[in-house]
């Protein structure tokens, strides 16, 4: 589909200096729109949530929404950012149809938050991800182009747009350019964005559910030859929409241009797509005239002046942040840098937690999580959190083989029959009969059988080969379907084998 030539990742670090940085569009989970006190539910019918002031009808006047105020502060304190005591609103000029107002209520050189920071881990490395502001806007409505093959404009018989969108409040995180990375610059770029929508779902601030569009980052990319003093031309790839193509997007670009300029070629200045079936980018608008969008303060709206005091009392009230909660999980629980990082990477830390806080011992979570039930999620091909098992449930699971009920073979039907919906891990050995079997007259008669069955066994075992009792104890264990337990069978086989 793209046309584009393409350098060896390899060959592109070896001889250029990436530098990226992002613009992140946050959604806030506020209940009414930044300006106005319509609904901001997703999915509604088009056009249902709406009003005079979010469609821009004469003589409507907005009036700031509190919750998003204090939101983005906490946002910008979470980011280690100073918090404005003067900020204004101001209007970004520009004309589309999503837009009703023919301008969109931002903020421009007074933003709420500025010069903060967020460090993140990429194999074992700190990276420290700069960030510049930190500012409060709306979203716009929605263009729908029907007819077309793409989706997009062109060829497309004619537009709609809903105007539900327009005006929910949007925070835009904006990170300074990060130079220095290397090869690990798409990484650094992906655990950025992860890291920030966990903060930003420890503040409890919005859903941040990408798919939905809830965080959605401007990608911008540029690469220099290694050891120049000067930066390279930047594209920007729009609406990146997922945490694995923001790491796409940054080493196709890193791809793209250096194949560019291997061939002496100027990198244009512009916007573009990406693509999710190609990972690839397309060519959007170009930027190398900056548009004017005729900034001026928003005379509608009273500026904004956070009390230190009240600033100070939002800072004390932060929940614990990702960052700290790990450092803190990992010293309960014993375990090393890597393995956190494992937990994170599978998306299983939460899950594991919650499993713990259930009951379970901290190693008994995380066997399960990483181990069979990742397994499961992958075959499935779904998330973790999409299989029909809870932590309370794995907790359950746990306490179970804790105690003897089941052994691990047996837990893993059991596991079965939880996702299939049988009910709980007790219910499942109930219904299915999966405990354990103790010394009882069929666990007998299955060890008498077994014995039965492989009189050239028991010989060798009697003539000194006690290793061959293990084809006896696999006898046992086949007849019983993995009911018994290994050890106590052994321990009937030797006194009935050897007589010990
Ligand atoms: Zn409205």
């Amino acid at each position: 589909m793209s046309s584009d030539r393409l350098l060896e990742f390899d060959d592109v670090v070896a001889r250029y200096e990436p530098v990226f940085g992002l613009e992140t569009h946050v959604e806030l989970g506020t209940a009414s729109k930044m300006f106005c006190g319509c609904a901001t539910t997703f999915g509604a019918e088009p056009n249902t949530h709406t009003c005079p002031v979010c469609l821009a009808l004469p003589g409507a006047l907005p009036v700031a929404n509190a919750t998003a105020i204090e939101d983005t502060i906490r946002i910008g304190l979470a980011l280690g950012c100073r918090i404005a005591s003067w900020s204004r609103f101001a209007r970004k000029n520009y004309f589309y149809p999503d837009i009703p107002k023919g301008f969109q209520t931002s903020q421009y050189d007074e933003p709420l938050c500025t010069a903060g920071h967020l460090d993140v881990e990429v194999d074992g490395e700190t990276y420290r991800v700069e960030i510049e502001r930190v500012h409060l806007e709306e979203d716009t409505g929605k263009n729908l182009h029907v007819g077309g093959a793409t989706g997009r404009i062109h060829g497309a018989d004619h537009s709609l747009v809903d105007f539900n969108r327009a005006g929910i409040p949007l925070v835009e995180i904006v990170t300074r350019p990060v130079p220095g990375v290397g090869a690990k610059a798409p990484e650094v770029a992906r655990a950025y964005v992860a890291e920030l929508r966990e903060i930003l779902l420890a503040l409890g601030v919005s859903e941040v559910r990408m798919e939905q569009g809830n965080l959605r980052c401007d990608v911008n990319t540029s690469l220099a030859p290694v050891g120049s003093l000067e930066w390279g031309t930047r594209t920007e790839t729009k609406n990146v929409n997922s945490l694995r193509s923001v790491e796409r997007s940054v080493r196709y670009e890193m791809r793209r241009q250096a194949a560019l300029l291997d061939d002496g070629v100027r990198i244009l200045q512009e916007t573009r797509h990406f693509h999710e079936d190609t990972g690839s980018t397309s060519a959007g608008r170009s930027k190398e005239e900056a548009t004017d969008y005729r900034y001026f303060p928003e005379p509608d709206l009273v500026p904004i002046a956070p009390d230190a005091a009240w600033v100070e009392q939002l800072r004390a009230a932060l929940p614990e942040l990702p960052a700290a909660r790990r450092t803190r999980l990992r010293e309960e629980w014993g375990i090393s840098d890597t393995e956190m990082a494992w937990l994170v990477n599978a998306g299983a830390l939460g899950l594991v937690t919650d499993t713990v806080e259930a009951g379970a011992d901290p190693g008994d979570a995380r066997k399960w999580w990483l181990g069979e039930l990742s397994r499961r999620a992958k075959d499935d091909g779904v998330e973790l959190t999409d299989l029909a098992v809870t932590p309370a449930q794995v907790a359950q699971l746990c306490a179970l083989v804790a105690a003897g009920t089941v052994n691990d073979q047996l837990a893993r039907q059991v596991l079965d029959g939880v996702l299939a919906g049988e009910g709980s891990p007790q219910q499942v050995v109930d219904s299915r009969g999966l405990a354990v079997m103790g010394e009882s007259d069929e666990l007998d008669a299955a060890v008498d059988a077994a014995i039965a069955g492989a009189p050239d066994v028991v010989e060798k075992v009697r003539g000194g080969k006690v290793a061959a009792l293990g084809a006896l104890v696999g006898a046992v264990m086949k007849e019983t379907r993995g009911k018994a337990d290994a050890a106590t069978v052994r321990r009937m086989l030797e006194e009935r084998v050897l007589g010990s």
